[in-house]
């Protein structure tokens, strides 16, 4: 264990910030999930490498962790401020499915991505239709509370009554816009926003329930106000989202949950992951411009080569995704790897010297706003340096890799399809022939030349054998 303390870039307060838990070593943590009318694309698996490093940081801590993610399979609408229809709902209708049928494809698609990525499940994985009634509830604490008012389509948070709405973000209030529909009539204010929509009369929706303003469906920021109400409690620690969520989605959140609670801070740290970008714009399902871990997997790459390239950046910059980077960052993956899985059958050793000050450079890093950058670089480090025996490297990589996920210690070949490829079998064995004459310099070009194919080879008493990622 390590002295140094955790410092996190809270978005509340604009600054990095000694982590304090409500609870000695307990941490509560909410990730802002997916909304699952579409495929997500590698951009929005972002946030759920974010958080999931962020969830081995405070088990490396020694915390106890507990975390939740929702599933939004109902209110998202099309605008995020709160005009158009429900997302769902449309891709049900264009594609003549049920709206649950939709929801459970891509759930299930996420979760899997979720798996090949190595993010560790959360605690709890909760759908907004499973809590119709803890949204409801919420709602009616709010109205009976004044923060209410009931207009044709719906009932609406007023914001005049929360006098701190712009503070979290900053907003300009008087700035008329900032993204928000100011066209539903008797809204009293741009920003005031839906807590339940109305079913309109005449229009077939999938996904309407019964409630005390009659039949209709929640709004998207009402359902992690109230899951989190449900699993959480009145406060926690952290909340987790990408930085498109800050000005609208979170603003509503900590103004419907202080409302409703009485407290202030709500929510202790706000963190929030920047952007992955794609042929000059963010990546987004509405812009078209996307990219499914399945595309990289069938383009040859190993999905954990995508987690690498994640770590590459700091999660608060901007990351531009682009075929040369992916590529890059797939060989950098299989070199370490293939170099750190030959460590898997050694002894582990912590005791040698020089250790000890790799292993507080490590918890350094990973303290400081969970820094992936420096500890990928060094993850390299270990496996370069000179002077440390394969013991103590065997420590360190495990150790390290606690953190990254990268499965640095297990043989890639457990998880390649077996394949034959006369071209490669002789490829392979012209370069077990020049290692048997010493020709080293020959037998690393036919390694690399393989390698940038993906394919590894793997050295074993009985000869090479080579496989290919599937
Ligand atoms: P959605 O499924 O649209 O609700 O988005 C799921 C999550 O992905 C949210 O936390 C978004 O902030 C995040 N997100 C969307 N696009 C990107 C992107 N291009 N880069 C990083 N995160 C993104
Ligand atoms: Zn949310």
């Amino acid at each position: 264990m390590t002295a140094h303390e955790v410092s996190l870039y809270n978005t509340r307060t604009r600054r990095k910030e000694a982590f304090v838990p409500i609870k000695p070593k307990e941490v509560k943590i909410y990730t802002c999930g997916p909304t699952v009318y579409s495929p997500q694309h590698i951009g929005n698996m972002r946030p759920y490498m974010f958080a999931d490093l962020l969830r081995r940081t405070f088990l490396l801590k020694g915390f106890s962790v507990f975390h939740v993610t929702n599933i939004t399979d109902v209110g998202h609408l099309t605008d995020d401020g709160d005009s158009g229809d429900d997302k769902m709902e449309v891709a049900a209708k264009k594609s003549g499915r049920k709206a649950e049928e939709i929801a459970d494809e891509y759930t299930a698609q996420w979760l899997e991505d979720r798996r090949l990525l190595n993010c560790v499940d959360p605690d709890v994985l909760c759908k907004a239709t499973d809590h119709i009634a803890e949204q409801v509830a919420l709602c009616q604490k709010l109205e009976s509370k004044g923060y209410t008012y009931r207009i044709s389509d719906g009932i609406y948070f007023d914001i005049s009554k929360f006098p701190g709405y712009a503070n979290f973000a900053k907003l300009d209030l008087l700035k008329e816009g900032e993204g928000r529909i100011k066209d539903v009539s008797g809204k009293r204010h741009y920003a005031d926003f839906a807590l339940w929509k109305f079913a309109e009369k005449g229009v077939a929706r999938q996904q309407e329930w019964d409630s005390p303003w009659g039949r209709g469906f929640p709004g998207w920021h009402l359902e992690c106000s109230a899951m989190s109400w449900r699993y959480l409690g009145e406060r926690f620690d952290i909340h987790t989202g990408g930085v498109d969520h800050i000005k609208i989605h979170h603003t509503n959140e900590i103004a419907q949950s202080e409302a409703a609670f009485g407290v202030n801070p709500w929510v202790s740290y706000w963190m929030h992951n920047e952007f992955l970008d794609f042929r000059g714009k963010k990546m987004s399902k509405s812009l078209g411009n996307i990219c499914v871990l399945r595309d990289l997997i069938d383009a040859g790459f190993h999905p954990l080569s995508y987690r690498y390239f994640f770590l590459q950046a700091h999660y608060r910059k901007q990351q531009t995704f682009t075929d040369e980077a992916m590529a890059a960052a797939d060989k950098g993956y299989r070199r370490l790897r293939a170099v750190t899985e030959g460590l898997a059958g050694c002894e582990s050793d912590s005791s040698e010297e020089g250790v000890e000050k790799i292993v507080q450079r490590f918890y350094a890093a990973v303290y400081d706003d969970l820094n992936a950058p420096q500890v990928l670089a060094l993850a390299g480090e270990v496996v370069r340096k000179s002077g440390l025996s394969d013991s103590a490297r065997r420590y360190l990589v495990e150790l390290i890799d606690s953190w990254l996920g990268l499965n640095l210690l297990s043989p890639l070949s457990q998880e390649l399809g077996k394949e034959s490829d006369p071209r490669i079998d002789d490829l392979v064995q012209r370069r077990e022939a020049a290692r048997q004459e010493k020709n080293f310099s020959e037998a690393d070009r036919i390694r690399d030349l393989l390698m940038d194919e993906g394919v590894t080879i793997e050295d074993t008493p009985d000869g090479s054998t080579w496989h290919r990622f599937k």
